[in-house]
């Protein structure tokens, strides 16, 4: 058994001496928060390094996603999503006062499944968007999601949670539909201990989104309904120490995802298929098991090990019990059935390589032997 135990991510820490570089600036003038000089310095690098304009920064990804919605006008309105993600899409929605309606999942994308959001608008016309997540860094089929929403008059949000730094046809992932969101939290690719942002494509809207993060004013000038949802220049300074890294950091996860592939018993177990055109972060390490008897057995004997393999996203949210009565109609077998096999296995940067051949060593013996 493992001494130390092992969790499905570990946050990536820069050296400590180079956030306490942009500590002390923030130190030495003393402004550490409403929209600071770090603030401004990291959202500036990451527009140059998703190669995208209109960047907003939030303290979290989930206030990001509900800026998104208010800002939309979507707000109160009946919403497309996907129950195969993390709880935050959905809660998002419905702290908004929306109607989610769910559509199902693609099984080899794990992505929303345009044919099912094509049913969907059939029996529901009064659907106003789409709230669509690109699953562990994976693209949606955004094509097909473009001339839905253009033939329906829909607006398009991404839960680009998963995403950062992965790019689509050369374009990062988080430039596609009318808005974008990514968290930044401390488990994620990229993050600033907590964050996120929104990415949107008028200069109208992200000057709405700004204000909407700081109360909607500006001095004593008042211009609309806001809440506070700013990014602090201590969160800023980490961003902006981590953000160096990322490159590096995406291509040491290429090489752990790649020796995982090799070991394990890929004839037995699914993997997501990843997008033509999709150049990948590997965000997570998903397998989707022939049965949930089987990952629950190989679960329990990684566990023993002191090996937390996480069911993410488990339980399908269309099982939630505080969903609206429409909601709960929704019939979405393929990500019931995906969420009960679906299986993420630790992925950071400092994991070593005989973890994951003892990992692997252990699946490979609980599959063969069922
Ligand atoms: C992490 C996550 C969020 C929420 O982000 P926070 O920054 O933790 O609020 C939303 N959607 C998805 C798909 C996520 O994985």
């Amino acid at each position: 058994m493992n001494d130390t135990p092992l969790f499905v991510t570990r946050s990536f820490l820069p050296p400590a001496e180079e956030y306490e570089v942009l500590l002390r600036q923030a130190f030495s003038n003393c402004q550490l928060t409403n929209h600071g000089p770090l603030e401004n310095r990291l959202k500036n690098d990451l527009q140059k390094f998703l190669h995208v304009q209109n960047i907003c920064l939030t303290s979290n990804g989930t206030l990001a996603l509900m800026l998104a919605i208010r800002q939309s006008g979507l707000s109160g309105k009946k919403i497309i999503t996907t129950p195969y993600t993390y709880v935050a899409t959905l809660s998002a929605l419905l702290w908004e006062g929306c109607i989610p309606i769910f559509a199902d999942i693609d099984p080899h994308s794990l992505c929303i499944a345009p044919k099912s959001v094509e049913k969907i608008l059939q029996e529901h016309p009064d659907c106003a968007g789409i709230l669509a997540v690109h699953v562990y860094g994976n693209a949606c089929e955004v094509e097909a999601l473009d001339v839905l929403c253009h033939k329906h008059n829909l607006i398009c949000i991404y839960d680009a949670a998963h995403t950062f730094g992965s790019t689509y046809l050369e374009r990062s992932l988080l430039d596609f539909g009318d808005y974008a969101i990514c968290s930044f939290h401390a488990t994620k690719l990229f993050h600033s201990v907590e964050g996120g942002c929104i990415i949107s494509h008028t200069e109208e809207n992200a000057y709405n989104l700004h204000l909407l993060t700081s109360f909607g004013h500006i001095h004593d000038d008042h211009q609309m309904l806001g809440i506070n949802t700013k990014m602090s220049e201590l969160h800023a300074a980490i961003g902006l120490a981590v953000l160096p890294y990322i490159p590096n950091n995406i291509m040491i996860r290429k090489k752990l995802s790649l020796l995982y592939e090799s070991l394990l018993p890929m004839e037995r177990l699914t993997r997501p298929y990843l997008h033509d055109g999709l150049k990948y972060n590997y965000a997570y390490f998903p397998i989707i098991f022939e049965s949930e008897a089987c990952l629950l057995k190989v679960k329990k004997v990684l566990e023993t090990n002191n090996i937390f393999p996480r069911r993410y996203f488990y339980p399908s949210l269309t099982t939630l019990p505080y969903l609206p009565t429409l909601t709960r109609k929704s019939l979405c077998p393929v990500a019931d059935s995906i969420a009960r096999c679906a299986l993420c296995l630790p992925l950071y940067e400092t994991l070593e390589p005989h973890y994951i051949e003892q990992i692997a060593t252990i699946i490979d013996r609980i599959v063969s032997a069922s």
